[in-house]
């Protein structure tokens, strides 16, 4: 039996892994990953599932764990290389239906609902029972993998809040049976394994909510992430307790509350919610709007209010503003700075450094330890992680007593092969990055991603220049434009010297007889006019030059 990971290992996002048994695949989970700070103008990360495209009359179904973009997020770019039927709880197939309409894919798609703790699904040589966990999304699972060869438990994103806000717990029995029946491998996520102790419960979240609902004189806003209907849920309890309305905004924040609504998990005091239209007729007081944003992102609804951008709300001193949420890493510059914004126009505003107004959705150290006990593993792989928290993790299963060789630190492309009782590492697999790139999957590579770069620090300068085709000589001025590299004001001297450096470059070129040669004189001149740029600036802006014969 073979497992095979394509995402999602060394780093947080584009969750994906496959089990391989003879003529039987199955897919667990298929996200995107978000690009991080030096992949400019790249809007999402695929995994490469070329492995499994190359195989795909043996894909028997796919696996969705819960509704997070990290997990479910390629699906609709994905899904056509696969063709399998997906198996997900209600309101993962419901986030699933709504991204495969988007593009088309729901006719064909074959979507199943699975309910938490039903019976194993048959795929193959495999079958797949659901067990309930506890997350930042409702309805997450984690997964007990039966194989020819023993029992995989998948983690799924869980932690073990023993007081979550929908009452639902982990389903601790059904995690202990698996353990009991022999657990051959547990995948376990780790990414917040740095974390000792246990993730505190989303009640103390609700806590520090109602502290401040009770002290709030004007409105009271709430930035957080669109999935997380728990908070949502928060807002709406005590908003009805305080006197309250909720209105939703932010076109993800809206959708996902009408789903969870109509889907039943939200559950909605009578007549809280309303309409933001509806939220202008009443007192400041009265009212609560929850919106998009906790992470800065530039067309979020908290910055485009921070940047009085908004259709519907200004900052109105007095407003008490709450960012529930923690910067997932690379967004603390852009929160900061809408937070000082929001400051600077008179709202009370409360974060993550100052007040308890998030809790993570991961397990912290004792969860971690507590998923080894109740399903003491052979062998253990973290996933879900950087390579710091998969070591990290690593470290502290050893701790529990596991052998060191039967822990197994694995990258994407890793796979791992089992029988009954062994478990080795094999031949790595294709496996790797695509970029979605304004709306088009592309196979964009390092080059371009350098060139945008180096745009982006040190801008770009286009040399035009016509040479007689018979003499070499130059029919002309050189033509040089140049943006984001130095201020038009300024560089007239500047652009005037390029100009010599041109012209003298053509004329040595000419006087070596290399006339005709044009590449040789492109490469010249970019050298030279790029070595002359670098003494003047200090900086090396991509040059474009073009040789028009005349
Ligand atoms: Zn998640
Ligand atoms: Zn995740």
């Amino acid at each position: 039996m073979r497992l095979i990971f394509l995402g999602g290992l060394g780093e947080v996002g584009k969750n994906i892994a496959a089990l391989e048994y003879g003529n039987d695949i199955i897919v667990v989970d298929c996200g995107i990953g978000f690009p991080t700070n030096e992949m400019l103008g790249v809007d999402m990360v695929l995994p490469d599932i070329t492995y499994l495209a190359e195989r795909k009359d043996k894909i028997r179904a796919i696996f969705i764990t819960h509704g997070h973009e990290d997990h479910i997020g390629s699906l609709p770019y994905l899904l056509p290389q696969l063709d399998a039927p997906i198996y997900a709880t209600r309101l993962a197939i419901g986030l699933i239906s709504v991204k495969l309409k988007e593009h088309k894919l729901l006719d064909n798609a074959k979507l199943n609902v699975v309910e938490a703790g039903s019976a194993p699904i048959k795929a193959g040589a495999f079958a797949v029972e659901f067990f309930h966990i506890v997350h930042s999304i409702p309805d997450s699972c984690g997964l007990g993998i039966h194989t020819p060869v023993g029992t995989i438990v998948h983690t799924g994103d869980f932690k073990f809040d023993l007081t979550p806000t929908d009452g639902w717990r982990a389903d601790f029995g059904q995690i202990a049976h698996l353990g009991n029946e022999g657990v051959l491998a547990l995948l376990s996520e780790c990414v917040h394994v740095e974390t000792e102790g246990t993730t505190p419960s989303e009640q103390e979240v609700k806590a520090t909510f109602d502290r401040l609902f009770r002290k709030a004189e004007g409105r009271v806003i709430i930035a957080t992430f669109g999935s997380l209907i728990a908070r949502v849920q928060i807002a709406l309890d005590l908003a009805y307790k305080h006197g309250r309305k909720v209105a939703v905004l932010g076109r993800s924040m809206e959708n996902n509350v009408a789903m969870a609504v109509e889907m039943g998990y939200l559950q909605v005091p009578e007549d809280t919610l309303i309409k933001i239209s509806e939220a202008r007729d009443l007192a400041l007081n009265k009212v609560v709007v929850v919106i998009t944003g906790s992470q800065g992102e530039p067309s979020s609804v908290l910055t485009r209010i921070a940047n009085q951008e908004n259709r519907f709300i200004n900052v109105i001193p007095g407003d008490t503003i709450i960012v529930s949420s923690t910067p997932i890493p690379g967004n603390e510059v852009a929160i900061i700075r809408v937070i000082n914004s929001l400051l600077e126009q008179g709202a009370d505003v409360y974060y993550s450094q100052v007040a308890r107004v998030h809790v993570s959705g991961h397990a912290s150290q004792e969860e971690l330890k507590m998923m080894i006990s109740l399903t003491r593993p052979h062998y253990i792989v973290p996933i879900h992680g950087e390579r710091r928290h998969m070591v990290a993790y690593a470290k502290m299963a050893a701790e529990m007593g596991i052998k060191a060789e039967n822990i197994f630190i694995c990258g994407n492309g890793s796979v791992l092969e089992f029988t009954a009782d062994s478990a080795t590492a094999a031949e790595p697999v294709r496996a790797g990055a695509l970029f979605v790139d304004g709306g088009s999957i592309s196979n964009i590579g390092d080059v371009v991603l350098r060139d945008r770069q180096n745009l982006s620090r040190d801008g770009v300068m286009t040399i035009a220049v016509s040479i007689d085709s018979e003499t070499g000589e130059l029919a002309g001025e050189p033509d040089i434009v140049s943006r984001g590299f130095v201020e038009p004001e300024t560089s007239d001297d500047l652009l005037n010297r390029v100009r010599e450096v041109v012209r003298n470059t053509v004329k040595l070129e000419r006087e070596a007889a290399q006339v005709g040669d044009w590449p040789q004189l492109n490469r010249r001149i970019k050298e030279a006019v790029s070595q002359f740029l670098f003494v003047q600036t200090k900086r090396r802006p991509m040059l474009l030059p073009m040789i028009v014969e005349v």
